[in-house]
């Protein structure tokens, strides 16, 4: 039975981090990271449709934290220890320089995931932190000392499918592994169940039939739940993708499990005006445009695409002019501008980052150290936590802000 100071499982964003930082503070610990895959670091490899988006361009804590639909309140005093620009120096220091793109979004000036992902295993290697690949984790137990009193000298043992290992602190960087989780409850935590987060809607409506690719800032609303939104939407191949999109399924992701994705939204191509305010401005550009074709030039800085669309879902024809058109068909215009209905009808993956909304109840975790209140000894980072965020770099952000913490607060 070999037997390591600090077993790390999971060799994924937060399972480094927490090795690496650990291991530079504390040179004489004797840490594994145990993989059950036959690679280690896949998602960072995959993320950010390979260029990894490490981070993101917030610097005010409170202003972080809002990004977590699940994590906020949680996040908010780590962040003071360690956030965005400790990430940014963090890899400076260790040679990856990061960069900010106009959204926010950080990453490696490489535009390449791959640089994130050597970065870590050379410093792996440099700090000799074992890395066990096809190591499964199956089992956890402890010596009957620490099954009796949990006090500071405990061993845990850790079956895997090589063999077991004891170590005297453990910390759980495992992801969205159900059978983790499931390991998790045995040793007293409670798991909020799994849902998907990050995701496309899927919408089939002749309005956006053929407009792929265009876009435009808007308000949402799910019809039936509280669930609104705002920002850039993008129309897909499938229905409706963008930041404004990925918000509602962000935070909506418990909500629109439950209704099983099939639901009606309503969507204000005008962002900000009323369905009275959009009235008025047609009546004005009716006056201003009379001879023309309001499919001539597109209007209220929608895309040309769009507003066809919407002049067409009103029922006004190219052949008409400003000047023919009745009140009707100006509200009902009006209408489609600033409360457009649209029936969802499922959900896609969203490529370029996704994650799970579930995972061991926070309550159950001191948050200065991230170390369990269930089990003493065992510490918890990343996604197996039920912390999660928009898309933009916040979960990795999650990671490596959980990892440090654990590294801080393990003592040699
Ligand atoms: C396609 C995609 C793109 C993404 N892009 C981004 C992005 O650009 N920016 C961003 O911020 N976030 C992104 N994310 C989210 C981000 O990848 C995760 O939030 C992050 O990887 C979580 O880190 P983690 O270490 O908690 O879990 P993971 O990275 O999932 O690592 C968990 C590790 O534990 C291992 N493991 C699980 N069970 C066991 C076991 N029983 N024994 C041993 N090992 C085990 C797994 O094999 C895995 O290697 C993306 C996600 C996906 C899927």
């Amino acid at each position: 039975m070999t037997k390591f100071d600090i077993l790390i499982v999971g060799g994924g964003a937060a399972g480094f981090f927490t090795a690496i930082n650990l291991a530079e503070k504390n040179p004489q610990l004797k840490i594994a990271i145990l993989e059950r895959g036959k690679d280690v670091l896949t998602k960072v490899k995959i993320s950010g449709g390979g260029r990894c988006n490490v981070t993101h361009a917030e610097f005010i804590p409170k202003e972080l934290s809002k990004k977590y639909p699940r994590g906020e309140k949680e996040l908010l005093g780590p962040f003071h220890t360690f956030m965005t620009g400790d990430t940014i120096a963090w890899f400076e220091e260790r040679g990856v320089e990061l960069k900010i793109e106009d959204d926010g979004r950080m990453f490696p000036v490489t535009d390449s995931s791959a640089t994130i992902v050597d970065c870590f295993i050379s410093l792996a290697k440099k700090h000799h932190i074992e890395v066990l690949t096809n190591h499964a984790v199956q089992d956890v137990g402890f010596d009957d000392a620490f099954a009796k009193a949990q006090t500071t000298t405990n061993t845990f043992f850790v079956k895997t499918s090589k063999g077991v290992f004891t170590c005297d602190k453990l910390v759980m960087t495992t992801g969205s592994n159900p059978k983790m989780w499931k390991l998790l409850e045995k040793l007293g935590h409670n798991i909020t169940n799994a849902v998907p987060s990050l995701f496309t809607f899927n919408i089939k409506d002749k309005r956006i039939d053929g407009l792929m690719g265009v876009a435009k800032d808007v308000t949402i609303k799910v019809l039936g739940t509280k669930q609104k939104s705002e920002g850039p939407l993008l129309i897909t191949h499938w229905g409706m993708s963008g930041p404004a999109i990925l918000k509602l399924s962000a935070w909506g992701a418990r909500d629109l499990a439950a209704i099983n994705y099939k639901f009606d939204i309503q969507v204000n191509w005008l962002q900000h005006y009323s369905q009275e305010e959009a009235l008025e401005m047609l009546m004005e550009l009716k006056m201003a445009h009379a001879k023309q074709s309001p499919h001539t030039y597109a209007q209220l800085d929608l895309p040309k695409r769009l507003w066809q669309s919407l002049l067409i879902a009103a029922g006004i024809q190219p052949s008409i002019k400003w000047a023919e058109l009745t009140k009707s068909q100006l509200q009902s215009l009006s209408r489609e501008l600033t409360q457009s209905r649209y029936k969802v009808d499922g959900k896609s993956t969203f490529k370029e980052e996704f994650v799970t909304a579930g995972g061991v109840n926070l309550k159950e975790v001191h948050f200065k150290t991230f170390e369990s209140k269930k089990v003493n000894h065992l510490y918890l980072a990343g996604e197996v936590l039920n912390i999660d965020a928009i898309t933009g770099g916040f979960n990795f952000q999650n990671a490596w802000t959980g990892g440090y913490l654990i590294a801080q607060a393990i003592d040699s």
